[in-house]
């Protein structure tokens, strides 16, 4: 029997590398699993990318077949956590089951937000179940209407043009991607999008939804415009699954809340991905941050943690976004940033924003520029900096600097 059982809740990108890197750190306890969606774990940045674009299924996206996790003894449990008894440590499951744990780690991510006053059918691409429906309901449309100008929202506009669909992108504020990007980024890609056919709606919402159809509707914005669409599809932003924690009296404020090793306030609980706010030095305060370099980094410092090779968490935050034939590669965050200087050509369609405060470089955000993004990659990892004026020069060899 195993001395030491590690239960994990949530098997998306932090619980399922949590599980394999205990492993891979020699990890000798029991692992157990907690999965309450009805298929293996499995990528979600594909679901707005590539994956409606074709017909292949879950298989497609699975991160490794079902006897993966037999072979390396992860039990992986079919089952929902809906309490957590910390002075018992163990978690009651919705089968009525309960799990010992030594160490129990929450990985349970974030639901979608809703959209707030549209009492119509409304589609959405978080979990492979709500991606198949919509792809269902988009086999006989010809109009989609995207809420929010976000990633998820944008990856999936230029998904639905490529597939002949007539696509309006509702939002909120006035520029797109404004929460994670600087306005030359928001520009660009704006140009790009319209170019390709798509409309945007700017600094308004659904004011009201009429149904229309089976699934379509009749919209009104709040700016006196009206769309009538086959299909809604809402990308809005999420709300962390902090009730759990709450329940059992974790501190929570907008996630669960967490040390600079990721602990929470009992220490035979930790919490990862995009459900923890956590101390990061690169947002200068505490930040809870929805990718998959967020993800899997912070389940490898529990799963170092756990093995006794502890140390803070203190990654570098990266990001990617495929929408249409651009790639946009982001390192950093470029909050709190002052000034930008772009190299290469917004013309060609390859370039970069290098994003400062001061002369510090806080953020690079290449379209189609690789290189500069590995480049920051390692600059930015190892604490270094790019002056402004040399980011502003031409000829200044960056690969050379990261080497
Ligand atoms: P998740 O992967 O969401 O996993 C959480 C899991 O916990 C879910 O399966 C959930 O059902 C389960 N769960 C919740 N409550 C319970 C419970 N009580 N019991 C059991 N299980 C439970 N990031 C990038 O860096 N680049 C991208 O291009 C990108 N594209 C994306 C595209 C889409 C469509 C989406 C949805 C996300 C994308 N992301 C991208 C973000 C990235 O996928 C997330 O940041 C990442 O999945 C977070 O991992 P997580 O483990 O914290 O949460």
């Amino acid at each position: 029997m195993p001395s030491h059982t590690t239960v994990i809740i949530g098997a998306g990108h932090a619980g399922f590398q949590l599980a394999i890197s205990l492993r891979q750190n020699g990890y000798a306890g029991a692992i157990r699993l907690v999965n309450d969606e009805p298929h293996p774990p499995y990528q979600r940045p594909p679901l707005s990318k590539t994956y409606l674009k074709g017909d292949g299924g879950i298989a497609t996206v699975t991160f490794r077949p079902e006897k993966f996790f037999a072979d390396q003894a992860i039990e992986l449990i079919a089952d929902r956590a809906i309490a957590i008894n910390r002075a018992a440590r163990s978690v009651r499951l919705v089968s009525g089951h309960a799990l010992n744990y030594d160490h129990l780690v929450l990985a349970m991510g974030a639901a979608n937000r809703p959209l707030p006053n549209v009492d119509v059918p409304v589609a959405a691409i978080r979990s492979f179940a709500e991606t198949e429906e919509l792809r269902l309901r988009l086999a006989d449309a010809r109009h989609v209407t995207v809420v929010g100008a976000g990633f998820i929202g944008l990856e999936f506009a230029a998904t639905a043009r490529a597939k002949g669909l007539a696509v309006d992108v509702v939002e909120l504020g006035p520029r797109l991607m404004a929460r994670a990007v600087s306005p030359e980024i928001s520009r660009y890609f704006q140009s790009r999008h319209e170019a390709a056919g798509v409309r945007f709606h700017f600094d308004t919402h659904i004011a009201g939804a009429v149904r229309a159809g089976e699934h379509g509707a009749r919209l009104a914005l709040a700016n006196g415009e009206t769309i009538a669409t086959d299909c809604i599809v809402a990308g809005i932003g999420v709300i962390p699954h902090t009730r759990l924690a709450q329940e059992a009296a974790l501190e929570t404020q907008s996630g669960i809340v967490v040390d600079e090793q990721l602990l929470t306030s009992d220490p035979d609980i930790s919490a990862i991905g995009d459900g923890a706010l956590f101390p990061c030095r690169h947002a200068g305060g505490p930040a809870r941050l929805e990718s998959v370099q967020n993800a899997t980094d912070q389940a490898r410092c529990v799963a170092a943690r756990l093995t006794g090779k502890a140390h803070i968490y203190d990654a570098l935050p990266w990001f990617w976004s495929d929408q249409g034939s651009d790639k946009l590669q982001i390192v950093g965050l470029f909050n709190g940033f002052d000034r930008t200087v772009i190299r290469g050509s917004v013309a060609d369609n390859a370039f970069s924003v290098f994003c400062y405060k001061g002369d510090r470089l806080l953020a690079i955000e290449s379209v189609n520029r690789a290189g500069d993004h590995v480049a920051g990659r390692k600059i930015l990892g190892a604490g270094g900096n790019v002056r402004f004026d040399d980011a502003a020069d031409p000829d200044f060899d960056l690969r050379k600097a990261a080497a």
